[in-house]
């Protein structure tokens, strides 16, 4: 904390520097979206000290144990090329754990070296490696680009391209593919999509296998995740809901051109007119009407939006993330009448500026804002210092900021190391907004019973 203090107000030009970054590496997305099959092992091709990483952030996010194999690089491997510890690990992995699937992602180390995972898959399958009925994915995950929202995507489009078949036949499903959000999201964006009426491939789905419950027993491999005989019938879907442009677009288009399924791309349904969105392309998608159920916990977001519209309107706020988050986000506080001025993502990406401009020209943003794609949390404490905010959202990484400057945080994105919650309550859907709309209320008000003087300190809000 101590050392944010010396922050310095005066910002200078940085082209070859990231101080703090508001990114972390490609494999932890690759790891966490092939949790999201049923019975899958990932696999980290590199070095053990990768694999700890990533294995770690994960359990501290989730707190919960994340299994993962590696194909532990020594000295000879990083010289000679990684094929002879893969094939050894695909089959040890197979023997002694036996996953159904095990999803390789590369590392910095093995990507430099030039490994060749689709050639090194083939060649277990030839040597008998891959038992029957088994399965080895793989996705390409440098981590010198993009960020771990890209290795999420490289690795959903490594699922589609592991299972999905051009020639499957017909089965009225739609695909859905949630994004990079949290299981309890993801278990949210099914609990609406079966409301709804309509039956779905999600894909990946991590609900009940980094958030399961603890019953008594430890199964490596908990009975959670999209099952291996729904993955094969992606190609036979009538259509694909795709859901944040970044984490899944890609995998989207992949599925559209490759399977001829038709794909909608739709910003993650966080807040109101977001989640109006998802729910009226699966009424068109899935030709249903949107049941009175799903509208009644749509006006309980306007009941509370227009109850409490005086203490979010016009409040300044600071956010930071990852890019699909931070577009529903600033849309639904643009709803909330508030005033992102400050917006920070990691991860590069020739769309977001523009996504955000059109929410902000949408929504007749009153005061100029500030954006930087591949910024750090350097920058963005340097924005806050010359022009303060009322409100921070953020990963856990915004704490010594807003200790620092006394700011109101709501954690929220990748990743939370220090709270609970994010594992079980959603943020997506009409529910999610209530949630998201509680937590900044929240942290506002506690900031006014703390500092108001006694004499007015206020009983009813
Ligand atoms: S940045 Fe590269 S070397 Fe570092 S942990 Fe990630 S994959 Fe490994």
């Amino acid at each position: 904390m101590t050392l944010l203090r010396h922050t310095p107000k005066d910002i200078t030009e940085r082209s070859a520097l990231t101080i703090n970054p508001a990114k972390t590496c490609q494999p932890i997305g690759a790891m966490y979206a092939a949790l999201g099959v049923r019975g899958c092992l990932p696999h980290s091709h590199g070095s053990q000290g990768c694999c700890a990483y990533h294995r770690s952030t994960l359990t501290r996010h989730y707190k919960d144990p994340i299994s993962a194999g590696t194909s532990s690089f020594t000295e000879g491997a990083s010289v000679f090329g990684g094929q002879a510890n893969l094939l050894q690990a695909i089959q040890n992995i197979f023997t002694i754990y036996e996953p159904d699937v095990i999803a390789v992602h590369t590392t910095c180390l093995s990507e430099t070296i030039g490994d060749d995972l689709n050639q090194i898959a083939d060649k277990a399958q030839q040597e008998g490696k891959v038992p029957e009925g088994k399965y080895v994915i793989h996705a390409s995950t440098p981590s010198y680009v993009g960020s771990h929202v890209t290795g999420f995507s490289n690795m959903c489009t490594g699922i589609a391209k592991g299972f999905g078949r051009k020639d499957t036949p017909k089965t009225g499903k739609i695909n859905i593919l949630p994004g990079w959000v949290e299981p309890s999201d993801m278990e949210e964006i099914k609990r609406l999509t079966s409301m709804m009426d309509l039956k779905y491939i999600l894909f990946p789905d991590t609900s009940g296998v980094v958030n399961a419950p603890l019953l008594g027993e430890y199964h490596m491999f908990p009975d959670a995740g999209a099952k291996i005989e729904d993955l094969k019938e992606i190609g036979g879907s009538k259509g694909t809901v795709a859901l944040g442009e970044t984490a899944s677009g890609p995998t989207a288009r992949y599925m559209d051109t490759e399977f001829k399924v038709p794909c909608t791309v739709l910003p993650l349904p966080i807040g109101l007119r977001a989640t109006d969105r998802f729910i009226d392309t699966l009424r068109k998608v899935g030709g249903r009407n949107v049941p009175a159920v799903i509208d009644n916990e749509r006006g309980l977001v306007v009941d509370f939006m227009s109850d409490m519209h005086q203490y979010f309107h016009g409040k300044k706020v600071a956010l930071w993330g990852d890019p699909d988050q931070l577009v529903s986000l600033v849309e639904f506080l643009r709803d909330l009448d508030m005033l992102p001025v400050h917006i920070v993502t990691g991860t590069p990406g020739k769309t977001f500026e523009k996504r955000i401009a059109a929410i902000m020209e949408e929504t007749k943003m009153p005061v100029p804002y500030k954006l930087k794609v591949g910024g750090d949390m350097f920058l963005m404490h340097q924005w806050i210092k010359n022009e303060p905010v009322d409100l921070l959202i953020g990963n856990t990484y915004g704490k010594y900021i807003a200790r620092d400057e006394n700011i109101p945080f709501v954690r929220h994105g990748f990743p939370i190391l220090d709270r609970q919650g994010h594992q079980y309550f959603p943020t997506v859907g009409y529910k999610g907004a209530l949630r998201l709309m509680e937590m900044i209320l929240n942290v506002f008000l506690d900031k006014a019973d703390r500092e108001s003087p006694e004499a007015k300190l206020e009983l009813v809000y």
